[in-house]
């Protein structure tokens, strides 16, 4: 058991790894939340907290299964974003790889290698256990001042889903952020939405994790609305929160940190700023960060830990989404391999290589619709992948 205090509460709970798991009919369908993946992100833990509390407290009725998990609890009784290593960028095969060799030695590895494993016995056990369509979703906040949104990797069952909530959804992070929870999820087939409920310690980002997360059971046929007569209220609560902001949006852009740079973001900006191109928006080791391209500002850092600085967005437009669903409904990348400089990699049946000097014509756009995202880059040489759920 840990403690892990609230700076927008004031207050301190005991936790386990389970906040709450329910457990009913493995062939119904289960939903899996996360919170406090992040240490210094608390209140995901905290929303969890309250979600379960009201669901023993007035019997309500799951027809499912459904888990409350907690994230690093290492950092988290530290209110760190991680103590040795960030817990939400070592989901790759290559770290997975080092725990499968060295199960036994934890005591040399960073802590969060033991909190990764910890997490992915629970993520097999689930998985193994239930039968029925299981959602997974990873609560976060932002350290800066932010509407709630939905980031997730961009395949039609996550849009299905995500599109239930009337919250902004950001496509393409799995190409501008390696190793987090989310993609590893989606690798291994299932829908899984990231929730950012607003600012870490501004009592609203609670408010809207618990009205997200008891909305997704609801969407989730976990919970009926009958049972469920504050529905209403939390789908109000987010459509407020979210007055200005609404649609699909795609990251464009990532401006990276390296360990021990020096950055500070310039204050005022909050995720969905409107930015023009050459705006001022930070300094790094010394000199002026300018926009290189207009569009919205996004998880702007105003935090010292962490890598990336703050992103760039834009919105995506709804013929767009239709028509990147179509295509990968008639699966239409089986015409890509024909084309010259396009070929598929020997080594993942999942991946084409693209050589720029060949296919210089095939814009990254062509593969997003078609569901693919840019996974390496080795030399002239572009390698996207795609998942078996598209
Ligand atoms: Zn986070």
């Amino acid at each position: 058991m840990i403690k892990i205090q609230s700076k927008a509460t004031q207050s301190e709970i005991e936790v386990g790894r389970y906040i709450g798991k329910f457990e009913a009919d493995p062939k119904l369908p289960s939903v899996v939340v996360f919170g406090g993946i992040h240490g210094n992100e608390p209140s995901g833990v905290f929303a969890l907290q309250v979600v379960c509390d009201h669901i023993i407290k007035n019997e309500i009725k799951i027809n499912g299964s459904f888990y409350a998990i907690s994230g690093n609890m290492c950092a988290l009784p530290k209110g760190k974003r991680y103590c040795e290593t960030d817990l939400n960028r070592i989901w790759t095969h290559q770290h997975l790889d080092v725990l499968k060799v060295d199960p036994i030695g934890e005591d040399e590895l960073p802590s969060e290698y033991l909190q990764m494993k910890e997490i992915m016995n629970e993520i097999e056990y689930i998985i193994a256990r239930n039968k029925g369509p299981i959602y997974f979703i990873d609560l976060h906040t932002t350290s800066s001042q932010s509407c709630p949104f939905i980031p997730i990797n961009d395949t039609l069952a996550n849009r299905a889903f995500a599109m239930k909530f009337p919250v902004p959804i950001v496509l393409g992070i799995e190409e501008f952020i390696e190793g987090p929870l989310l993609s590893y999820i989606n690798e291994i087939d299932h829908v899984c939405l990231g929730f950012e409920g607003g600012q870490h310690d501004d009592k609203k980002s609670i408010q809207h994790q618990i009205a997200f997360v008891s909305l997704s059971l609801l969407y989730a046929n976990l919970i009926t609305k009958i049972e469920f007569p504050d529905y209403l209220e939390y789908l109000n609560a987010l459509q407020q929160a979210c007055k200005e902001e609404k649609g699909v949006y795609e990251i464009l852009y990532k401006y990276e940190l390296k360990q021990d740079d020096h950055f500070c973001m310039l204050p005022g900006f909050k995720s969905f700023d409107r930015i023009a191109k050459n705006q001022r928006l930070a300094e790094h080791n010394g000199k002026m960060v300018c926009s290189k391209e207009e569009g919205k500002i996004f998880m702007p850092l105003y935090q010292s830990q962490g890598e990336d600085g703050f992103f760039i967005i834009r919105s995506v437009s709804q013929f767009w989404l239709l028509l990147s669903a179509k295509l990968r409904q008639f699966r239409m990348e089986k015409f890509l391999i024909c084309l010259p400089g396009v070929s598929r990699d020997i080594k993942n049946p999942k991946a084409l290589r693209i050589d720029k000097n060949t296919a210089r014509f095939l814009a990254k756009e062509i593969f997003h619709l078609l569901g693919f995202r840019m996974k390496k880059k080795e030399n002239n040489v572009l390698i996207f992948t795609r998942r078996e759920r598209i």
